[in-house]
């Protein structure tokens, strides 16, 4: 017998798979991890095909040394999605191998956990040991009654209990007996207050629907606050008895806590957790828990999506605009596309859960491709936070040069002298700023694309991220004349700052990046602001999601506009996501919510639908630009970016592939609405420097046309620079 064996390795020339002899007596099946000689060297491997004959002269053929595992850790679902994402996003085999089996998992450095217990002896009679001792000392007498009634118990704490001389005495005599006993390293979960609810009349409808089972994808469109995590584990709960298995999945590894709380409280100990911030021991303990089939539902960060599970009955995607779901490193890859293929697969509903759908996910529901169920109440019927737009140019005007407008300064007094809590939002994104005039709002924005312009500080000069054309940075204002020209970010600290100033009694807590540090470090925080009233809470996004505060009244959206001016085709759309998900924040447990959100674009049409909830309308203004300037999801972007330490290889890779891209164009000459070459905008990152490719093209030949591309660009592939090909990417920067 030959066994295909990939084996694991980074180097993209050993991206293949080599034939190896099945010694006799071996126990091989597909997908079992062996040991094979490689070069000069012993490496794993894993086994994608066996075969009755070799391709290989005789001789020539190597054995498989050992096998790692008698059970498969690649199931033939897994190697079929591997075929598939190798496919769609042009990566290595091994990558999307390395995608399913961690290193944690592959490495074999990783052990099980086991604890030291000492046990009664079977064969020797508590009262028959007592015999033995001469002279019952009162020690041993009070360990020998406690081990009457607790026969098994962790050698730490009995000898903690009891005195180390006493009980390794009763060990040295043959009483006690030691017994390594394996256990899981488990994540921690939240705990969750358990209640029973009964569906209302909407959540029941898309349990029903959803709970036919039928291979299709529903949109599960959802104000914040309206159960559908109620829906969620009611499903879970029905492909559970169904004989299935389930994947729930969570933009944030900070909110899987809170969301394991809730399926623990339901499912008990079948629930397992799958993200890259685990430990090592409990992502090994995990993986397996799964492996072995004691997990049945799995819950976690996009990484859990590709959870070992067999017999999948549903998986749920929450949140699922986040742009979180996109791998932004490499391998690069969508989530909700390998949910689909997972979907297909085991022939099971895939649940697509937001407020504020994807415009490119809501769009698939007008076209039929999704179904389209809605919860469109909050199910407390507490009502949403009042959303008071306040415009900051007229703040300037009554001479209020500051970051905090009158309006929120005085709510900020009010919810803290009804001792109740505020969170403020800073909407940054990236690294990138804008500059604005003071005066009159006036934001610079490319005479090409439309786009607005990004400030590079280190070359002084604004760019436009979709096509690369350079400006002069701005001194005077071409609208009004005015030469109050800001850079557009602010950062947490600074608001902290102020705001320790102005109210200096209030608690700050402040959540962002830079203080968010290891593995419980959002739990921390939260659980630290969570518990002093009054207080108020700073930070970025990683606030704005799910999250449910119970003193929260008061939402301050420092600057608004920041992600409304990120050179990105979903700027506005993102922009409404999360103003809808920070405002859900207040009033969650009193209906009194409030939000103040501050603005120098005060009428963009962006604010006027959020601040009323509005996501239909909204998503019908949206889907209508997208259409007319022929963007996603009316038109496909690819970006190929090229990176090296020296430049000049860069350029000249550039160079090369971008005739090879030519040619392409040369092909759909009608599809292509853009194709150019440039320095990316940030020029360099990590000493390398960046080059990169745009393209847009219309809807149609996409297929035909990505095919070509990553025909072109593999032609590359074993030169020094390294070229990654990416589609719709979340940023050109
Ligand atoms: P979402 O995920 O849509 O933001 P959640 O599922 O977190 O909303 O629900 C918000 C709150 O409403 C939770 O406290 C939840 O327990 C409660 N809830 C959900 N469904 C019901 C129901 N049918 N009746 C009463 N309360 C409910
Ligand atoms: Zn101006
Ligand atoms: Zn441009």
């Amino acid at each position: 017998m030959i066994a295909e064996v990939i084996v694991d390795v980074a180097v993209s020339q050993v991206d293949r798979v080599f034939e190896y002899a099945v010694p006799p007596g071996f126990d091989i099946s597909v997908g079992v991890r062996v040991v094979v000689p490689f070069g000069n060297r012993v490496i794993d491997g894993f086994v994608l095909k066996l075969k009755e004959k070799s391709s290989l002269p005789l001789g020539k053929l190597k054995s498989i040394l050992k096998t790692k595992s008698n059970k498969p850790e690649i199931s033939e679902e897994m190697l079929a999605l591997c075929d598939f994402m190798v496919e769609k996003y042009n990566i290595k085999k091994v990558e999307a191998l390395r995608l399913f089996i961690s290193a944690e998992v592959r490495s074999g450095k990783v052990k099980p956990k086991s604890l030291t217990y000492l046990a009664l002896n079977p064969n020797l009679l508590i009262e028959d040991y007592e015999k033995t001792l001469k002279r019952l000392t009162e020690k041993q007498k009070t360990l020998l009654d406690f081990l009457k009634e607790n026969p098994l118990n962790l050698q730490t704490e009995l000898r903690n209990n009891f005195g180390t001389s006493v009980v390794d005495k009763f060990k040295k005599d043959g009483l006690l007996l030691v017994k390594e006993i394996n256990v899981d390293r488990r994540p921690d979960a939240m705990k969750i207050e358990k209640k029973s609810v009964v569906l209302n009349p909407e959540q029941k409808r898309a349990v029903d629907t959803i709970g036919t089972f039928l291979p299709k994808t529903y949109v599960l469109f959802g104000v914040t606050g309206s159960g559908k995590t109620e829906v969620y584990l009611t499903l879970i709960e029905k492909a559970l008895e169904n004989g299935k298995t389930a994947i729930l999945l969570v933009p944030e590894i900070s909110l899987t806590p809170q969301m394991l709380g809730n399926l623990k409280n339901r499912f008990g100990e079948t629930v397992a957790v799958l993200h890259s911030g685990l430990s090592q021991g409990e992502k090994f303990d995990e993986w397996h828990r799964i492996l072995d089939g004691e997990a049945k539902v799995v819950v976690g960060a996009r990484s859990a999506i590709f959870a070992p599970l067999e017999n999948v009955g549903i998986i749920v995607i929450d949140e699922e605009h986040e742009g979180s779901y996109n791998s932004e490193t490499s391998p690069r890859y969508k989530t909700i596309e390998v949910a689909e293929f997972r979907k297909n697969f085991n022939n099971c509903p895939l649940v697509l859960g937001s407020a504020t759908p994807s415009i490119e996910t809501f769009a698939k529901t007008e076209t039929g491709e999704y179904e389209l169920l809605e919860l469109p109440h909050r199910a407390s019927n507490f009502d949403m936070p009042k959303v008071q737009i306040v415009d900051m140019l007229s703040e300037i005007r009554a001479g209020n040069g500051g970051m905090f407008s009158r309006a929120l300064l005085s709510e900020l007094d009010d919810c803290f002298r009804a001792k109740k809590q505020a969170i403020l939002f800073l909407n940054r994104r990236g690294y990138t700023s804008f500059l604005r005039c003071a005066m009159c709002g006036y934001i610079p924005r490319c005479t090409d694309c439309d786009a607005p312009l990004v400030y590079h500080k280190e070359d002084e000069k604004l760019k436009c991220h979709f096509c690369g054309k350079n400006y002069r940075v701005l001194t005077q204002c071409p609208k009004c004349g005015s030469k109050h020209i800001r850079q557009g970010a602010i950062g947490t600290q600074k608001i902290v700052a102020e705001i320790k100033e102005i109210f200096p009694d209030i608690p700050v807590f402040r959540m962002d990046n830079d203080t968010v540090s290891g593995k419980n470090g959002h739990q921390k925080i939260l659980e630290e602001f969570t518990a002093v009233s009054p207080a108020i809470l700073v930070g970025t996004q990683m606030i704005a999601k799910g999250h449910d505060f119970k003193n929260v009244e008061l939402v301050g959206i420092v600057d608004a506009d920041q992600s409304l001016y990120q050179s990105d085709y979903r700027a506005t759309e993102k922009t409404f996501q999360l103003i809808t998900q920070v405002s859900g924040r207040a009033g969650r447990h009193s209906g009194l919510g409030k939000t103040i959100l501050q603005s120098y674009a005060p009428k963009h049409y962006v604010y006027r639908f959020a601040a009323n909830y509005d996501y239909k309308s909204f998503f019908n203004r949206e889907i209508n630009i997208r259409e007319t300037t022929d963007f996603p999801p009316f038109s496909t972007i690819v970006r190929i970016l090229i990176t090296h330490e020296k430049e000049n290889l860069v350029v000249d890779l550039t160079r090369e592939v971008m005739a090879g891209i030519k040619e392409v164009r040369g092909k759909y000459f009608e599809s292509f609405i853009y194709l150019g070459a440039n320095k990316s905008p940030h020029t360099r990152i990590k000493n390398k420097f960046r080059y990169q490719i745009v393209m847009r093209f219309t809807k149609g030949k996409e297929c035909d046309i990505i095919k070509e591309i990553y025909a072109v660009v593999n032609g590359f592939k074993d030169r020094k620079p390294s070229i990654i090909t990416e589609i719709n990417p979340s940023s050109l920067s």
